[in-house]
């Protein structure tokens, strides 16, 4: 379903996640990540119904249901692609996202379509700040913390397209853990859309944000609630991280599968990151592996 934002800015709901769409003339457009793979002929469809080419696609980041119709819009309308340069690794090289996941080569469950996307076409590397893009003025936002280097994408409408920097009420409660690398920085990404000016915001997994201060604050919240967890559960004993992964599982009562335990598990680790960088926890070596404990 395509729904008009502000101006020449519209966002299209797929079963997967909300794709942006800027018209940059009658008959060409820009689009702000491309979806899953098994959707992209569908949006390619929709999209030739309207009479609307993609010139380019710009990528929030790396995760499989944003870009993972990279490859066959690019190869249909020969589409550049668009990311900064951490992301454009793992679109080049999806094979390195479940190396990352398991810290190794992953066994085979990790290699599917949740977490593998089709390897893009060539991405060109883009950093934060104003670029004019197919005669486009737009804006990217360093939103990096869910991902190591996920963009916002600002319109010349206004409209902030936020990636999975921001999660709605209705996907945290069907998953309630953030899915997070890196807890600093998304707690500054969290700043950063608290304090930039926009008309209008869009998030992945949502669309068009009705309070986006509200969700702001709920969403640091989520992250607070995540990082006191892993806390509360070393004051007094030492936990090992499958340990702590799996206290945080049970606490949270969530339906995990081999995805989403990896999911738990690369957040957890980034809570633990995070806690020893500012020093709320301590490591203990021991002969037989590595456990944790609250200072
Ligand atoms: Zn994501």
């Amino acid at each position: 379903m395509l729904t008009h934002i502000a101006g020449k800015t519209y966002c299209l709901a797929t079963p997967a996640a909300t794709i942006g769409v800027y018209l940059i003339d009658k008959h060409n457009c820009l689009l702000i990540d491309s979806g899953e793979a098994a959707h992209g002929q569908q949006v390619l469809d929709f999209l030739n119904e309207q009479g609307w080419r993609v010139s380019a696609i710009i990528n929030t980041h790396a995760h499989a249901d944003h870009c993972g119709a990279n490859k066959l819009i690019a190869e249909a309308t020969g589409a550049d692609i668009y990311a900064s340069a951490p992301e454009k690794i793992f679109l080049e090289n999806p094979w390195l996202i479940p190396y990352t996941l398991f810290s190794a080569h992953p066994p085979r469950s990790l290699d599917n379509r949740f977490i593998v996307p089709p390897a893009s076409p060539e991405v060109e590397a883009v950093s934060p700040g104003n670029c004019v893009m197919q005669g486009v003025s737009i804006q990217f936002f360093d939103l990096s913390g869910h991902t190591p280097g996920q963009i916002g994408v600002f319109t010349p409408d206004q409209v902030l397209f936020a990636g999975d920097s921001l999660l709605s009420s209705q996907a945290y409660h069907t998953f309630p853990c953030p899915v997070v690398a890196d807890v600093k920085s998304q707690l500054t990404a969290l700043e950063t859309l608290a304090e930039s000016r926009y008309d209008h915001l869009c998030i992945s997994h949502g669309g068009w944000v009705d309070q986006p201060l509200a969700v702001i604050e709920q969403n640091r919240e989520w992250l607070l609630g995540l990082i006191n967890d892993v806390l509360g559960a070393l004051q007094g004993q030492a936990m090992n991280r499958e340990q702590l992964v799996s206290c945080i599982i049970e606490k949270r009562k969530l339906t995990v599968n081999t995805v989403q335990f990896y999911l738990a598990w690369s957040s957890v680790s980034a809570v633990i990151s995070y806690l020893l960088d500012n020093r709320s926890i301590k490591t203990h070596f021991h002969p037989a592996g590595i456990t944790y404990t609250a200072r």
